[in-house]
């Protein structure tokens, strides 16, 4: 049917009959493919991960992250070229439940180190993130300052998996930041539980962040990541909050008196800040220092680091024992039909667990 506007009738704009439209856009564009990152070498990642490469970091990091067997291997011999060059660092854990002010927090506490020079590395650990799933602008926008800073490399938590697998990428990742110069480390974590066991093992001193709140603010903490505390900090001690943020403060060290003296021999300490005006930052500071002198003095910094190492080691051995045996093929067949046992009571928990580490280990 013809169109109303053609007819003779109309006065309006007639329609014109266009032009053939040519296939693509740009017929051109598909003959340009970006080009492939070549692969690095042992070699170059290790030369650029001592030059300081942040580029090539960033890359041997995510080998670590990756669940490829070759990036794997290649990982490992990196790292293991690396460990040389490493060590050198203070590695500062910091912790505390969401919305306690860690990203504020480690924003301000990261250019106040920076303002003494050296450079700084932010990692995290947090098994169940989802803004871990490879999201960098999530981190980036949560420290605005730390992220645009030139002296600092900022990674967000290797993505989710089991708490082992993801504390053990984020303690080799602080072997190949400290080969790259990064003489100061923080390691976040969410403060709900077993993730600080793990960040503790990997750091020289625990930072707690904590908020004053209704005055029974010691209930809600567990007692096991007060004890593994070498400082506890109160946040938000600004405005009206002054006062509440003190009187935590001494809720808290009354608390540490009960527990038992330290290894370290060091009287954990407690202080309050605003992460959000910046007060009390140079203090924390300080006491951190004062610590690393003192524990320097007292040989117990070697002797902590000495025993993560052993802890790692036990660590990787049972995290590859278990997937070993999870991704055995005639182990996942079985697991099933095992676990179905156990539902309907027809086996033991342990009879059922025996048959399978039996069948595993080809008895
Ligand atoms: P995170 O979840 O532990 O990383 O906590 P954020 O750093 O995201 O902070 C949570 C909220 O607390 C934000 O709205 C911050 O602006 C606020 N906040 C952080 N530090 C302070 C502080 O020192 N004083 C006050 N009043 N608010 C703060």
């Amino acid at each position: 049917m013809e169109h109303p506007e053609n007819s003779d009738k109309y006065k309006g704009l007639a329609v014109n009959k266009g032009i053939e439209q040519p296939a693509t856009v740009n017929p051109y564009l598909k003959l340009h493919h970006p080009p492939k990152r070549r692969e690095l070498s042992v070699t170059d990642y290790v030369e650029g991960i001592l030059k300081g490469d942040v580029t090539i970091l960033s890359r041997a990091v995510t080998l670590v992250e990756s669940v490829r067997p070759e990036h794997q291997a290649l990982a490992q011999e990196v790292i293991e070229k690396c460990l040389p060059y490493s060590g050198n660092s203070i590695r500062v854990g910091i912790s505390g439940v969401p919305g306690a002010g860690k990203s504020t927090s480690i924003d301000v506490f990261g250019l106040h180190v920076l303002e003494q020079g050296g450079k700084l590395a932010v990692l995290a650990i947090d098994p169940s993130s989802e803004r871990s799933k490879g999201s960098i602008l999530g981190d980036k926008t949560r420290m605005e300052k730390l992220s645009v800073h030139p002296k600092s490399f900022i990674r967000p938590s290797p993505s989710a998996g089991s708490l082992g697998g993801v504390a053990r990428k984020t303690r080799e990742t602080i072997i190949l930041c400290e080969a790259a110069g990064f003489d100061k480390i923080f390691v976040e974590t969410v403060g709900v539980g077993q993730s600080e066991t793990a960040v503790h093992s990997m750091v020289d001193f625990f930072l707690l962040i904590q908020l004053a709140g209704t005055g029974d603010e010691l209930q809600g903490i567990k007692r096991g990541i007060m004890e593994m505390a070498d400082g506890i900090v109160i946040n938000k001690a600004d405005g009206s909050n002054i006062d509440k943020a003190k009187l935590a403060a001494s809720h808290f060290r009354n608390a540490l008196h009960l527990f038992p003296a330290p290894e370290s021999g060091w009287t954990p300490e407690v202080l309050t800040y605003s992460g959000f005006y910046g007060l009390g930052i140079k203090e924390i500071w300080d006491m951190i220092y004062r610590y690393i002198d003192f524990v320097k003095d007292n040989g117990y910094f070697e002797h902590r680091r000495n025993e993560q190492a052993k802890y790692w080691m036990y660590e990787t051995i049972n995290e590859h024992l278990r997937d070993s045996f999870y991704n055995n093929p005639a182990i996942a067949a079985m697991l099933e039909e095992k676990e179905r046992d156990v539902l309907s009571g027809n086996l033991t928990s342990f009879v059922a667990a025996k048959q399978l580490l039996d069948s595993y280990f080809g008895k």
